[in-house]
């Protein structure tokens, strides 16, 4: 198997340097940091409202860049992207319009129909991004906020009856869960979620932020109503997502942020807009980002395969490595779990850890990871993380197992 290492420079440019924190950010590789040089060197221009060519060129680009997220993403032959700053900003524009009483749902999902407390399921899993947005919406819409409880491991945890208690008591319209967690690297079983949303007739949204890349065979197979990513996590530059789903459902939707680029006519007291997706594309778009994430969803496609069997090998290589050490992480009696330790160092506080793996040139993360409600199920305040992907070698896994028993020996432990 070709090693994909080579595409990234940030390894030639950082000699001796171990990257185990792209569960925070993925390193690029070259194609996607030379698409965004392109941009900002040879075109500049803003796109879709240019008359002149080299604007409508770079519209012909992010357009077909749009296409090959959709493609990324989904089979829906309706499916549609609309680009987002990242998975945060997406999460918050279906937290405002799948709750706004201007959004006509009715038509699309049967749950919005009910007229019992309306509900949004989500779990204790989640990262930040898919909890807060939805709290607020909750509060303000007067809409019940559930969780699905996980165990002290970080693992789906629910009784028989979960779902069909929560379908007697409200009439549940929103499901929106992470495919995979930025913390124990678990890809939750989903299946029974996904089902439950489409006989409830409620939206599905999967928080794909992790899962795209370690689980996109996953993603596809669950159809979400709505997926929601970050380029960033998936090779591209930052500042640049997109939330996939049906145009027509995202045509029913009320807008959210008003301003250039979205609408149809502004009179003095009202304003019409334009179709999905540019109704949700308020302002001047991250033009360079999008060439970036263009060829990041290339990468990622072309090299699909040896991603796939690169996170299986280096996760059953650092599973036993981590076993042998007698170092624990969580997740354990997870079905299907990838490329992330959550590790710890009974008595030693993470961020110890992490300043003296530092030391050491290895990067990883130490603290709650956006995931307060994870950590209490944990039952810690903060973890140390490293983070793999197609870049990492097995040498740099057993450095970072020499560099905690390093650790350890400077603590006694
Ligand atoms: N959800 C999950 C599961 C994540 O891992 C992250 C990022 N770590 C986010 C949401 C938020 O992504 P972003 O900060 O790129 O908006």
């Amino acid at each position: 198997m070709a090693s994909l290492r080579n595409f990234f420079p940030f390894i030639q440019n950082n000699p001796g340097v171990v990257y185990f924190d792209s569960a925070a950010t993925s390193l690029k590789p070259q194609s996607a940091i030379d698409a965004l040089l392109h941009y900002h060197t040879h075109e500049s221009v803003n796109i879709h409202r240019g008359v002149y060519k080299l604007s409508q060129h770079a519209t012909d680009t992010v357009e077909s860049v749009r296409q090959k997220v959709t493609r990324f993403v989904t089979d829906e032959k309706d499916g549609t992207s609309v680009f987002v700053r990242g998975t945060t900003e997406g999460l918050n524009l279906l937290a405002h319009s799948l709750t706004s009483p201007k959004s006509h749902l009715k038509d699309f999902f049967a749950a919005y129909q009910s007229d019992k407390k309306p509900a949004i399921l989500i779990s204790e899993s989640e990262h930040h991004a898919n909890i807060v947005p939805w709290q607020i919406a909750a509060e303000r819409m007067g809409y019940a906020l559930l969780y699905v409880p996980i165990d002290s491991e970080g693992n789906f945890n629910y009784p028989v009856d979960f779902l069909s208690r929560i379908e007697a008591s409200y009439s549940l319209r929103i499901v929106s869960l992470s495919l995979q967690s930025n913390v124990t690297g678990i890809v939750h079983d989903l299946a029974p979620f996904r089902e439950a949303a489409k006989r409830i007739g409620a939206v599905f949204i999967v928080d794909a932020a992790q899962g795209i890349l370690h689980a996109p065979q996953t993603l596809r197979e669950l159809q979400p109503d709505f997926t929601v990513f970050s380029g960033h996590k998936l090779f591209s530059a930052t500042g640049i997502g997109a939330v996939v789903g049906s145009k027509r459902v995202l045509d029913s939707l009320d807008v959210w942020q008003g301003g250039g680029g979205m609408i149809n006519l502004v009179e003095k007291d009202h304003s019409t807009y334009l179709e999905a997706p540019t109704r949700f594309e308020a302002g001047t778009q991250a033009v360079g980002e999008i060439f970036s994430l263009g060829k990041a969803i290339e990468f990622a496609d072309e090299y699909a395969r040896e991603i796939h069997a690169h996170d299986r090998e280096i996760t059953a290589y650092a599973d036993a490595a981590f076993e042998k050490a007698g170092i624990r992480f969580f997740g354990k009696g997870a079905k299907t779990r990838s490329a992330i330790y959550s590790f710890e160092i009974p008595g030693v506080h993470p961020h110890d850890i992490g300043t003296l793996l530092d030391e050491q040139m290895i990067c990883i993360r130490a603290g709650h990871h956006c995931c307060q409600i994870l950590m209490r199920a944990l039952g810690v305040s903060a973890t140390a993380r490293a983070s793999m992907s197609v870049y990492n070698t097995q040498d740099e896994v057993d450095k970072l197992l020499e560099g905690i028993q390093h650790v350890k020996k400077i603590f006694r432990k």
